[in-house]
């Protein structure tokens, strides 16, 4: 068999890793790939959906799995389709769940999922004029895909406003800035929980703690992830009870009455609040760094578990009862302003995590920095400290110039 895996980050040397091992696997393919991925099988520089197509035809590749949003979002699942290619992610029309928040946010409402109130707008003026009696902190969303980056809480009108201009007059995302959903500020904890579709149910992996902010003690701008475990220890029975009844289910029925049938990874940005779990977003793929610490406690054959998925077979996902601990190690400077180049030293001496490159580069035989998050170190054992005392002692001995990482994830 041979796999393609689309995407450049940790989360696919991460999903490279894991299939690595399947003996059916005669070759993998990442487009575009990463310094690990490249070890593991062949990188292919080409990014466009056509292109990709086009390379899976003349390779007669066997299955393609999406990692990032964007192809998705631009139909790369109906094209492979349409050429009868077999590929694991949703359609173009689900792909909008992810792709554009006003629709995602409508079908939280229609279907009664339990989500944070929100008001969508497609005129400035409008904007303008509900901040002026709302409460702050607000969240202003801008509805299409911006990297991460279109979340702002602003904490007061004068704020609020300049973002409404940002977004809707300047475009400082482009046309992700059309519309706009404006929507409560929600007090709590975030939890992920990333789900296989079969295209009838959905089959949730366990519950993973993300660290977003860039300093200790979660301080500073929002990022990428600085870090990952799972299971989440903050995340009870009783909340994924909630989750269950109140968005997971809903969901789903939702999807039945849209007739959204895909197979796939969907993904639940939650917010638990003293109110219970309330849904902020769905992501349609697994996140980065949670695919980091979810894949090393299953205990399921990834291949297996996929292609039951896509012949519409249920199935029993089993984990590990261990933890498990991913560090990001980040550019100085990250999410801000950051340099690159700088030699990643004492690879070689790294005893107990993975090392899941992602913004690094071959120069010869060294790796260089090239990113903001550089790489991610994964470790699992039988407590979150034995977890996270490996992963930091392979920090410490990893090193590159200017490099920065939080010092408390997994740290409870
Ligand atoms: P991602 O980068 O995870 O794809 P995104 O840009 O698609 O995120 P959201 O997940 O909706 O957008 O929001 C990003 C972050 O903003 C959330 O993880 C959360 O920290 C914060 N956030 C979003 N909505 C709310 C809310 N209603 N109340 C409080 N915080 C929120």
């Amino acid at each position: 068999m041979k796999i393609l895996i689309v995407g450049n980050g940790a989360r696919e040397s991460a999903l490279a890793l894991t299939l690595k091992d399947d003996s059916r696997i005669s070759k993998l393919y990442f487009a575009k790939g990463t310094v690990t991925t490249g070890q593991l099988g062949q990188n292919v520089y080409d990014e466009s959906v056509e292109g990709l197509r086009d390379f899976a035809i003349k390779e007669r590749i066997d299955l393609t799995i999406v990692g990032p949003e964007a192809p998705l979002v631009e139909g790369i699942v109906d094209e492979f389709k349409k050429h009868g290619l077999k590929i694991f992610g949703p359609e173009k029309r689900a792909a909008e769940l992810e792709g554009s928040k006003a629709f995602s946010k409508k079908f939280m409402q229609t279907n009664n999922i339990k989500t944070a109130k929100a008001v969508v707008f497609d005129a400035y003026h409008d904007a303008v004029e509900y901040v002026r009696n709302q409460k702050f902190p607000i969240v202003i969303k801008a509805s299409g895909l911006a990297g991460g980056k279109g979340v702002v809480i602003a904490d007061n009108l004068a704020e609020a406003e300049s973002t409404i201009h940002k977004f809707m007059i300047e475009r400082i995302y482009g046309d992700a800035g059309i519309q706009l959903v404006i929507e409560e500020y929600l007090k709590g904890f975030e939890a992920s929980i990333i789900a296989f579709s079969n295209g009838k149910k959905l089959f949730p992996c366990i519950p993973v703690k993300d660290y977003k902010k860039a300093g200790n003690g979660d301080t500073g701008p929002n990022t990428g992830g600085m870090g990952s475990v799972a299971p989440s220890p903050e995340f009870t029975s009783e909340h994924y009870k909630d989750f269950e009844k109140n968005i997971l289910e809903p969901t789903l029925a939702g999807f039945s009455t849209a007739n959204i049938h895909f197979k796939g990874f969907i993904f639940f940005g939650l917010m638990v609040t003293a109110d219970g779990t309330f849904l902020l977003e769905y992501n349609m793929r697994m996140g980065d760094p949670e695919t980091q610490v979810i894949l090393p406690l299953m205990e399921n054959k990834l291949f297996d578990v996929i292609n039951d998925c896509l012949e519409g077979k249920d199935i029993e996902l089993k984990f590990k009862d261990e933890k498990a601990v991913c560090l990001v190690m980040c550019s100085g400077g990250y999410p801000r302003k950051i340099e690159t180049g700088f030699e990643i030293r004492n690879l070689d001496k790294v005893k107990n995590s993975q090392v899941l490159f992602a913004g690094a580069k071959k120069a010869g035989d060294r790796i260089l920095t090239s990113g903001g998050r550089v790489l991610s170190l994964v470790a699992t054992a039988d407590s979150y400290e034995e977890a996270r005392k490996l992963v930091y002692e392979d920090a410490k001995t990893v090193s590159f110039d200017y490099e920065t990482y939080r010092d408390d994830i997994g740290k409870f």
